[in-house]
């Protein structure tokens, strides 16, 4: 006798649930990267041409995908970037800053479609750098960067409109230094609003990924940029400071970590410069129960693991309304087991590498902080591969306000779970915290989006999504975030003397 009955269809599909973890196998789809030539070593590209650094030092640039060296690149000492200061000087004084506006936005356009032009070799070599998905490079951060130098050479000829009723002047000389986490979309935030607005650049870019910015040097050469208007010193911390520290120097833009941010805020004190510091952050994402909760589930992964978790802004702290808070924990862990951790040059790879040695140790302490501080912990079964910097997309629960992986940044594929009751509890969790730079609000309602936006003590607030840039919205921090806003006009004021 057959077993169906009425209420049970036949299909052979009835009682299989999508199962994620058994693992769905895909082929590899590696991105080409023969294509890539690179030098053995690099020099300082200073006054229009690549110079080798004066006490004949250079450092690693190593893929952390295969812990390999790519390219030797010069390690900058104090007589460097005196000489890039001094080239940017003349370039300023010399030529860029009397150019009219419509003439700086051509050559600000021109690098904007050259960048459009090489943008599959800039976003291989990004990846190949600094480990980031090379989906992640080719959809995001090379598409953005054009986009920004776009966005600013419209600026170039508008300033009057932009500061309406006052002349904006230049600044002169602008000293600046860029994190690991996205080299060439930080490079744009700072190079391309001080080009529009007439002033010239010393830009430092971080000692692990300086490959592309030195390729963006060929091209602003080849873009035919007056010599001396962008120089570019490669080198480590001290290099940085010897910028900061250089007398000649009007103007320093810095992201990077608090902790440094710190030190150059002293070290400016008193000294007339401008300044912009673009810091650390711990986001809250905040889960209503009211949510749609499959879409927050994918914005959650988004908002934290988008970029191996090196995001300044990412939603690194969850918080997530007690009644939903199972649900929503299993479905997260569900969709977290299909993330694929591996080669950042294949375009399946939702997780690369960690960008280095020593910010992949720095995740692994915190793992364990984690652990002994009575967290449970959370981790994808996902194959790592055999060599190189990966750690599997991790997440914590049993955590309470005074936890260090609450409280600290942790800056890799790491979230830590919370849950509160009320709206009240929620924004007093999210906002307990020393940084101000991003928060997240998922509801069906379109008030509780206002009142918790409003509510919360950060930069940046995105609703029901994550992780969104545009170069016409201004970014930026609060509290030990940073100060300052780039992007959008915003982004314009620091660069400029108004004068009435
Ligand atoms: P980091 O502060 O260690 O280094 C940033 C840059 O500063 C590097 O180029 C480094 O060589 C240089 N530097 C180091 N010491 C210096 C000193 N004493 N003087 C001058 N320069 C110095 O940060 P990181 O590890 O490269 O980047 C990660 C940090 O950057 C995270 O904290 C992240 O949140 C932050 N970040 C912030 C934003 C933002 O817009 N708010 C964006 C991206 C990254």
């Amino acid at each position: 006798m057959s077993d169906s009955s009425p209420d049970k269809p036949t299909s052979p599909n009835f009682d299989a649930a999508l199962d994620f973890r058994s693992g769905w196998s895909y082929s590899e789809a590696p991105e080409s990267s023969d294509y890539i030539e690179l030098d053995e070593n690099y020099g300082h590209y200073i006054d229009g041409r690549f110079v080798q650094p004066s006490k004949g030092r250079y450092l690693e640039s190593i893929n952390p995908a295969t812990e390999k060296s790519l390219a030797k690149i010069a390690d900058g000492t104090g007589e460097d970037v005196d000489a890039a200061v001094k080239a940017a000087g003349k370039a300023f004084k010399s030529k860029w800053s009397g150019l009219p506006g419509r003439e700086r936005g051509k050559y600000i356009y021109r690098i904007a479609r050259m960048i459009q032009e090489y943008a599959r070799e800039l976003a291989v070599l990004e990846s190949m750098d600094g480990g980031k998905p090379i989906r992640e490079s080719r959809d995001v951060d090379i598409p953005l960067t054009a986009a920004h130098f776009f966005y600013y050479a419209g600026w170039a000829d508008k300033l009057e409109y932009a500061f309406p009723g006052r002349k904006a002047e230049p600044l002169g000389v602008c000293g600046q230094i860029i994190p690991w986490n996205f080299p060439m979309l930080m490079l744009a935030w700072k190079i391309a609003p001080a080009l529009a607005t007439g002033n010239t650049v010393v830009l430092k870019p971080a000692e692990t990924t300086s490959l592309t910015a030195l390729r963006f040097a060929e091209i602003c050469s080849d873009a035919g940029l007056p010599d001396g208007v962008i120089n570019i010193v490669t080198g480590a911390g001290q290099t940085g400071s010897n910028l900061v520290n250089h007398p000649d120097i009007d103007k320093i833009a810095f992201t990077g970590s608090t902790e440094v941010g710190k030190i150059i805020q002293k070290s400016l004190a008193g000294s007339g410069k401008r300044y912009t510091l673009e810091l650390g952050g711990k986001g809250a994402n905040i889960i209503f129960e009211d949510a749609a909760i499959e879409q927050a589930v994918e914005g959650v992964i988004n908002a934290i693991f988008f970029n191996q978790g090196h995001v300044c802004c990412a939603g690194s702290r969850l918080l997530v309304q007690e009644s939903i808070a199972d649900l929503f924990i299993s479905r997260l862990k569900d969709r977290m087991e299909t993330l694929i951790v591996g080669d950042p040059l294949d375009k399946n790879t939702d997780i690369g590498a960690i960008n280095s040695k020593a910010q992949y140790d720095r995740i692994l302490n915190y793992l364990e902080i984690g652990v002994e501080e009575g967290a449970a912990i959370y981790q994808t079964q996902a194959e790592l591969p055999k060599s190189g910097y990966f750690c599997r997309p991790t997440l914590f629960t049993d955590v309470g306000q005074s936890n260090r992986i609450v409280n600290e940044e942790i800056f890799g594929p790491v979230l830590t779970i919370q849950t509160f009751r009320t709206p009240d509890e929620a924004v007093e969790k999210a906002n307990n915290t020393p940084y101000g730079l991003s928060g997240g609000v998922w509801t069906d309602k379109g008030s509780k989006i206002f009142q918790t936006g409003r509510a919360l003590r950060a930069g940046v607030i995105w609703s029901n999504t994550f992780n969104k840039f545009d170069p016409t919205s201004p970014f930026g921090g609060y509290k030990e975030s940073g100060v300052g806003r780039e992007g959008g006009l915003h982004g314009l004021y620091p660069y400029v003397h108004l004068t009435s």
